[in-house]
Formats: structure tokens, C-alpha cells, sequence
């Protein structure tokens, strides 16, 4: 007889604590902000590593042991989507690493669906720059709650109120400083935390330490004068009563909400301003929080497992083709060696290896709870999107899939390993890395990517991992859109019509390849009943 689980009074409340102790978030950043350096500094104060140095001479490390990251180290750029965990002041922190280079935007992208919240890195001097804001459009889509981390204040980097300015402008966010920088450059003398009422001073080169950070309530009294000079005192107050003016207290619900983001001014590279960052982080960074999906709100408290894979990363050992799956548990607890049920393919697997990411190892696990990131060995069940279950069926919803820039046909160099292209087509566009299209009519094969370094990582690893030689000729098209209409006639008309533009993606979905904005425009003004999707929902 099957035994009944009965759960009882302690072990939920055990399980609502474990969710209540999770905060899953990723640091995004335009290249050289500075994110690789704050990632450091959080993971040195979660006592995940010991060094300064460490996460990037651990990148190098991985780097120098497979051909395949060979690419990216000679380019300089990351192309994994990494998870960090660490506990801070009780608490279990999932950070995701995401790639900063724009042609892996959509990597990145994907990643921020499986956030709770992001931390926004900004460089002082040179204020919001193009990723910056590709990233807070998904960012605003979503409503994801931002804080902000205005980095490299050692350096003569903007006037602090004209950076503000440029961030809400642009970024179309409302700020909430909270902390209040006293100069930049060679003068930066530290911060006054207005939340702390405490002010924090900087010296070059050396960490913060507790006598560095002196408690003023009173910006009159005369220790302010003392410490920064009776110019800068002026100056600070004046802006303290500007800010207070303008902003007043932060609204936790606002913040929550998606619509303001706090603000925090520092140095990452001399630790300045970050421990302040992390303990508001803590103290407001929202837990493991409900999930859209086809059929249902899930909420995380929910006793039966659900979560769905967001990333899907190529084993880089040669010898072993399987994948890691990455999937973010949304509600219940997944157990190892449990069956699940895989949505997609209505079919129960289980997994007896999966793992977590704690401290940088990668440690077999026997269980994880919303919030958490698992690692699935995958030998090609998975695409990005799929949804795991204990047996209801729905999908999450809200995974993006972007229409790509940039085309390629593949040409087969070598008729007899036209199964192993096939293969290596469809499972490395199932990682997401690439959009596949195959052309009406003619049965070409496009890829799709939104940038040109793709296109190398996939003919090199269609070679490496597949042994298919392929030569890739560009494609005069601009952008590809996704297509769809009320009336079945006039879709099927104009397919037939407009057929060398037309192309099927791989779940059977109709795309139309425009040649140029000019093309597109027109197309959009002569078929009102098309409707034109320049992204399209995974779910
Ligand atoms: P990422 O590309 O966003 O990950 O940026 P990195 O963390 O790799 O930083 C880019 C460069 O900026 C590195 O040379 C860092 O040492 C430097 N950097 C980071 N934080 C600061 C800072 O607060 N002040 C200064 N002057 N340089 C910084």
C-alpha cells in the first residue's frame, strides 16, 4: 500500500521558514560598471570565499580547461549564466550571474525571469549606457523590484543630482537615495546614510571599518564640521534637506512594486558603500514570491512542487555531451530521486544527481525550496521554458524569446552527417543560445541570433560536440517577427504570397522575415488584419 505523507504542524513551519529565508536576485550591469567586483565584495562578506580576486581568477581557471570557453576567454567575455549561494546574517542569498556582453543579451535576459529582485550596477562617470537600458526594459516588463548601486565614486564621475536625474530619465524609474555621497574623485570623502543617520567616511585603499562610521542624528552637530570640513558639512546638509524634501521616506510597497528603486553611492573595488547596499538588501529585498502561469497563479507557500528551466548550459567536457539543466523552484519542495512530472512531454523522470551551488561547489542535494536554483544533468529532455510539476498541468509563463537581428543559413559541408547536424541544430537552439527558422518552400535552415559572436560558438560547437561541418552564409534580413490573425484566410494569404520571407520557427509558428525597417513598415500598414510579436512568450 502507498504510504500517505502527512505533513505535520513542525515541518511546514519549517518549510515556510526556509522560504522566508531565501532571496534570489541577479547584479546586471552595462560591461565594466563593475559587477564582477561587487559580486566579489558580497560573496567575501557572505564568507564564500576568502580572497579578493577570486571570482575572477576562478572564471580564468574554468576557462583554461575546455576548448569551447577557450572563445570566451580570448574574447573577454563571460558566456555562462552561473549561480552563487551564500548565507548572510541568516539569510540564504541565490545570486545569478549573468552574462554582461551583448550578444548573450538574451541569456541574460532569460535569467531575470528567475529573480526575485536585481541589483543595478551604474558607473558614475559614465552614467546609463545602452545595456543598461535594454536590461531595465525587461526589468520594467516584469515589475521587478531594482536597487541601484551608483559605483566608482573615487572617480570625477558625474554631479551626483545630474546622475540621478539621467537614471529617473532615462531609465523611467523614480530613485530613493539612501545613502548621500560627500564629493567624487581624489575628494570623495564617504557617504551620510540616511537611513542609519550615520556617516560613513572613505579613505583610498582600505575597507570600511567600524570607526570609520560615526552616528550623527544631528547633521548640526559641530562633529559633522570636524570630520569632512565645515565646505562639505554645508554642502551635505544642504542636500540631506533637498533629498528629504523631494523624497521623503521610502515606501517599502513602492519599492516592492517595481516603481521606485532605492539608491546607494560607493566604491566596489575599495568595498565602500557596499556593506550598507547588502544590509538594506536583506532587510527589503523581497522573498520567493508568486508565479504566472497558463493556468493559475502558484504561490511558493503551495505544498506540491513546481518549477521550470530558464537556462540550459552544454556540459563543457567533450566526453560527456549530457547538459545542466537549470530549473528555479517556484512552490513545494523538490526532492531528489522523486518523480516529477514533465509538462511537455507528459512523462515522469526523476533526477538522482541534482545540485546546488552553494559556496561555489557543486554539492549533490537532497532537497531545495522556492527560491532555489538546482542543476539537472540533462541528456536532452529540456528546453528553456519547460515546466516540472508533481502532476498538475500548467506552464509558467513570461519566459521571452526575442526576435533576432542577425541571420544565417546553414549549409551542410558533409552529406553524410546530415542526422548529426540535425541533432546539434535542435538541441543547441533549445538551449536558447540561437533561434532556429526553416524557410517556406525552399526547407532552408536559418539561424537566428541577436548577436554575430553566436554564430562562431554554434558552427565551432556543431563541429566539437556533433561532428558537423557547416558553412554559415549571411541572410539579407533584418528582423524576424513572429505573425498571427483573426482571420485564417488572410494569414494563409499572405504566406503564400510573401513565401521566400516566410519561415517556420521550431514549435510551427509562423515568422516573417523582414529585409529592413522600411520593408517591415510597409508590411504592418498594407495587412491591419496581421498582427506583428517582436517577441514571442516561450509559454
Ligand atoms: P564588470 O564588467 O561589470 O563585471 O566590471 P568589473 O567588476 O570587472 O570592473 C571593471 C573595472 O572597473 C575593473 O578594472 C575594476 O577593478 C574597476 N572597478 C570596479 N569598481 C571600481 C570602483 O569602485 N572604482 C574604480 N576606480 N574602479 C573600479
Amino acid at each position: 500500500m502507498a504510504s500517505i505523507k502527512k505533513i505535520t504542524f513542525a515541518a511546514a513551519m519549517k518549510y515556510i521558514s526556509e522560504i522566508e529565508k531565501r532571496k534570489t536576485f541577479a547584479i546586471i550591469s552595462h560591461p565594466d560598471a563593475g559587477k564582477t567586483t561587487l559580486t566579489e565584495k558580497f560573496l567575501l562578506f557572505g564568507g564564500a570565499i576568502q580572497t579578493a580576486g577570486a571570482v575572477k581568477s576562478n572564471k580564468i581557471k574554468k576557462h583554461a580547461t575546455s576548448d569551447f570557453m577557450e572563445i570566451e576567454r580570448q574574447r573577454g567575455i563571460s558566456v555562462a549564466t552561473s549561480v552563487m549561494t551564500f548565507e548572510y546574517d541568516g539569510h540564504l542569498i541565490n545570486l545569478l550571474d549573468t552574462p554582461g556582453h551583448k550578444d548573450f543579451a538574451e541569456d541574460t535576459f532569460r535569467t531575470l525571469t528567475a529573480v526575485d529582485s536585481v541589483v543595478l550596477v551604474i558607473d558614475s562617470v559614465n552614467g546609463v549606457e545602452p545595456q543598461t537600458r535594454r536590461l531595465m526594459e525587461v526589468i520594467a516588463m516584469r515589475k521587478t523590484p531594482v536597487i541601484v548601486f551608483i559605483n566608482k565614486m573615487d572617480r570625477d564621475g558625474k554631479n551626483r543630482f545630474d546622475l540621478l536625474e539621467e537614471i529617473e530619465n532615462e531609465l523611467k524609474i523614480q530613485l530613493h537615495p539612501m545613502t548621500v555621497p560627500i564629493n567624487s574623485g581624489k575628494d570623495f570623502k564617504g557617504v551620510y546614510d540616511l537611513h542609519e543617520k550615520s556617516l560613513v567616511l572613505f579613505t583610498a585603499g582600505t575597507k570600511a571599518n567600524d570607526e570609520d562610521v560615526v552616528k550623527i542624528s544631528d547633521l548640526n552637530d559641530p562633529i559633522l564640521n570636524a570630520k569632512i570640513g565645515e565646505r562639505d558639512a554645508d554642502t551635505l546638509r544642504e542636500d540631506v534637506e533637498l533629498i528629504d524634501g523631494v523624497y521623503g521616506a521610502l515606501n517599502e510597497a513602492d519599492y516592492l512594486s517595481g516603481n521606485t528603486a532605492p539608491v546607494f553611492f560607493g566604491s566596489a573595488v575599495n568595498n565602500f558603500g557596499v556593506k550598507e547596499m547588502l544590509d538594506t538588501f536583506i532587510r527589503i529585498a523581497p522573498t520567493p514570491r508568486p508565479r504566472h502561469t497558463t493556468t493559475r497563479d502558484i504561490l511558493p507557500s503551495e505544498d506540491k512542487f513546481s518549477g521550470f528551466i530558464f537556462k540550459i548550459h552544454a556540459n563543457l567536457d567533450p566526453k560527456h555531451r549530457d547538459r545542466i539543466a537549470f530549473l528555479r523552484v517556484c512552490s513545494g519542495k523538490f526532492s531528489r530521486s522523486t518523480y516529477y512530472k514533465h509538462v511537455r512531454l507528459e512523462k515522469d523522470i526523476r533526477f538522482n544527481n541534482p545540485y546546488s551551488f552553494l559556496a561555489r561547489q557543486k554539492d549533490v542535494i537532497e532537497e531545495a525550496f522556492p527560491g532555489d536554483v538546482v542543476g539537472l544533468f540533462d541528456t536532452g529532455n529540456f528546453k528553456i521554458g519547460d515546466t516540472l510539476t508533481e502532476g498538475e498541468s500548467f506552464f509558467f509563463t513570461g519566459i521571452p524569446s526575442f526576435s533576432p537581428e542577425i541571420f544565417k543559413e546553414v549549409v551542410n559541408k558533409d552529406p553524410l552527417k546530415t542526422k548529426q547536424l540535425e541533432k546539434g541544430l535542435n538541441q543547441l537552439t533549445d538551449e536558447g543560445v540561437a533561434q532556429l527558422f526553416t524557410q517556406f518552400g525552399g526547407n532552408k535552415k536559418i539561424i537566428g541570433c541577436v548577436g554575430e559572436l553566436q554564430f562562431e560558438v554554434i558552427q565551432y560547437r556543431l563541429l566539437q560536440e556533433y561532428g558537423a561541418s557547416v558553412q554559415m552564409n549571411s541572410m539579407p534580413f533584418y528582423k524576424a517577427c513572429w505573425i498571427t490573425s483573426d482571420n485564417p484566410k488572410k494569414l494563409e494569404d499572405f504566406t503564400k504570397y510573401k513565401q521566400a520571407n516566410i519561415a517556420e520557427d521550431k514549435d510551427g509558428h509562423l515568422v516573417y522575415l523582414a529585409q529592413s525597417e522600411w520593408f517591415l513598415n510597409t508590411e504592418i500598414t498594407n495587412n491591419p488584419d496581421i498582427k506583428f510579436h517582436f517577441t514571442s512568450e516561450i509559454n
